[in-house]
Parts: structure tokens; sequence; C-alpha cells
């Protein structure tokens, strides 16, 4: 890995992984050791400069400020929900942008939803995030900063992340990869595999890979029942059709002996009928999965309905009665604009 080749001058430190830095170092006739420390510094005690390094030897720390920033997001808003506690940031980015994550806490854990691109590409109907379309991709410094940003903000130790906040993460695949894998690396951030998760449309060839790079666990926005259904709300199902899709699905679940958590955004009318059920529970057979049921959010000017409160519950009950492992999720943050589909900066 000659990665230090490529790291122009002024370059976040944030990019390089743990045996990028060690090269880097031994490079520049630093201790190979230097890049632990400062490992312990930027991950652990997450520090915002190399000043505050202390046990890292005053000529190492300027060589390194020399060449790297110490990246962090700047937070200029925050929203506390007054309903459940959860906190949507707006972080400001170097060139002006801005994205948002949020911070939900649950029983016994706290979450945060964390965004890979600024906009998406995806175009799914449901989705103000779309509306913005893709400005353009987060580096994995900046994926990485939403997290330490937040955890500074935190006295509790953020336990979750889930990569569902703005943008299709497996289409910002290399950058996505090396984030998650920061943040479950036992010498930088130290989640668990298990308590990080990303999201994804479904994109059938990085979903195979994904199984491969990383041990981090993977959900499918599945969000219809067959392919004319779901061609009608997420376009990218014209690029991979279902059967392709839950085909990957399977490969990855074979590979990696994990399950895929299926989300599936309830729309009145839409995808909530009873041959829906039968659809869904044939879908849910083919592979070890469990079952996300979120009912819809609405946004303004948004097209579809939340589902009565009785027809979520009888789906809920059709896959329950059938041991389907399946859970309505009720969206944090919704008096925020900071819930599921409802991600949008200017
Ligand atoms: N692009 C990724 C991650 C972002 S969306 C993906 O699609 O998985 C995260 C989740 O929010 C997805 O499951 C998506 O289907 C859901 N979602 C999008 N818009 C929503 C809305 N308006 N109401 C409820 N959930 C929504």
């Amino acid at each position: 890995m000659l990665l230090w080749l490529w790291v122009c001058p002024m370059d976040d430190i944030l990019e390089l992984g743990l045996i990028d830095l060690e090269t880097w170092c031994l490079a520049r006739g630093l201790k190979k050791f230097t890049a632990t420390q400062v490992f312990q510094w930027l991950y652990q005690k997450k520090v915002t400069s190399f000043a505050e390094m202390t046990n890292v030897a005053k000529q190492a720390r300027a060589v390194l400020s020399e060449h790297f920033i110490v990246g962090h997001l700047e937070i200029t808003e925050r929203y506390h929900s007054t309903q459940d506690g959860s906190t949507k940031f707006l972080m400001k980015l170097v060139d002006g942008r801005t994205v948002e994550s949020v911070l939900m806490p649950q029983k016994g854990r706290l979450t945060l939803c964390v965004s890979s691109q600024v906009g998406c590409a995806m175009g799914c109907t449901f989705c103000k995030t779309a509306e913005m379309k893709l400005v353009r991709n987060l580096t994995t410094a900046e994926i990485l900063g939403q997290l330490i940003g937040a955890q500074r903000e935190s006295e509790q130790r953020i336990s979750n992340v889930v990569m569902m906040g703005m943008g299709e993460p497996l289409h910002n695949y290399e950058a996505v990869i090396q984030a998650v894998n920061r943040m479950t690396d036992p010498k930088a951030l130290q989640m668990s595999n298990r308590k990080v998760t990303v999201s994804t449309v479904g994109l059938a060839p990085e979903i195979e890979r994904f199984g491969l790079d990383t041990r981090v666990k993977l959900a499918l926005s599945l969000n219809a029942t067959h392919e004319a259904g779901r061609l009608e709300v997420m376009p990218v199902t014209r690029k991979y059709p279902l059967d392709e899709v839950l085909a990957a699905c399977k490969k990855y679940t074979t590979l990696t002996k994990h399950r895929v958590t299926l989300e599936y955004v309830m729309m009145a009318g839409v995808n909530d009928t009873p041959e829906d059920h039968k659809r869904l529970a044939r879908i849910a057979s083919v592979f070890p999965c469990k079952i996300n049921l979120i009912p819809y959010n609405p946004f303004p000017g948004s097209p579809y309905q939340r589902p009565a409160e009785s027809s979520i519950m009888d789906f809920h009950k059709y896959l329950a009665d059938r041991h389907f492992q399946v859970n309505i999720r009720y969206s944090k943050g919704l008096d925020i604009m900071g819930a599921c589909g409802q991600l949008a900066t200017r």
C-alpha cells in the first residue's frame, strides 16, 4: 500500500488507515509507533489538533502538522426533538456544503445515523434526500468526522452506527468501506461489527463485494414486494432487478453467515396490501433475514401517506404469526425533520 505517495499536502489525517500512516511515518524518518500514538489521540481521545498529542515527539508533531490537518466537521446547527430526545446535527464540510447526522437515544444504546453523500443519485420517490440529486461523495474523513463530532457533543458513548443518513453508501463504496472498518478497528474507534449497519437501495455487485471487504452488517431497503411496484418507487430497479438484488443478498448471507435486515417503508395503498404480506413472506424465506417495517414519514410536498395503525399491525401480525423476526420501527426525530427519508440540506 503506497497510499502515502498519493497524500497531497494538508490532506485530512482521518483519510489514512493505521498501516498507511505507519508507512508514511517511516518514509518521513519518524518512528512507526508514532502512528499508533496518533491513532489513540484521534480516535480515543478525539483531539482536534496535533498540538494536543502530548506524548508524540515534538519533531514528529511538527512534520505531521506540515502535511495534515486534523479534520473535524463544524457543527453549525443542533435541533433537539422534544418528542423523543433525538438530536439532528447540521455539519459543515470544508467546501461549505452541509450534511446531516441524527443522534438517537434508545433503551441501553445511543445510535448515530450517518450520511455517506451530499444528496443522492438514486431518486427514490418517497425520500426527501432524492430531491437534492447527487452533489458529491463524502470522503472517509468526512464520514468518520460526523461520528467523532457527534461523540464530542455527548457524554454517553455512541454505541451504534447506521449508515442511513443522506446518500447511498454503496454508491460511495471505497470511502464507506474504509470508514466503517475504521469504526470497528480495535486500534481506532473500537465499535462492535454487530453495531454498525450499512443500508443500501440494492446495488447488486457491491452487495457481493461487501461481504468480502467488511464484517459490519448489511440492510436492504426493499420497500416493495414485486418488480413493477419496486420500479415505481425505486428507479434503481431498472438497473438491478429485484431478483438480482435478492440473489446478491443470498450470496452475501452464505458467504458471511450474517443475516440481512430488510427495511420496508410502509406507504398507504402502495405496498401494504394482503398480497404484499404474502409476497414479503416469500422473499423473507429465501435467505436469513429480519424485517423492519418503517411507517412512512411524510415531508412537505411528499406524495405518499403513512398507513393507518391497523394496517401496520396487520402486516406485522401476518409476518410474526409465520415466525419471521419482524419489528415496527417508528422513526425518531419526526418533529425536527430528522427521521428516515426527511434529510436534505440546501
Ligand atoms: N440509501 C440508503 C440509506 C438511506 S435511507 C438506503 O436506501 O438504504 C435509510 C432508510 O430510510 C431506507 O430504508 C429508506 O427506505 C428509508 N426511507 C426513505 N424515505 C423514507 C420516508 N419518507 N419514510 C420512512 N422511511 C424512509
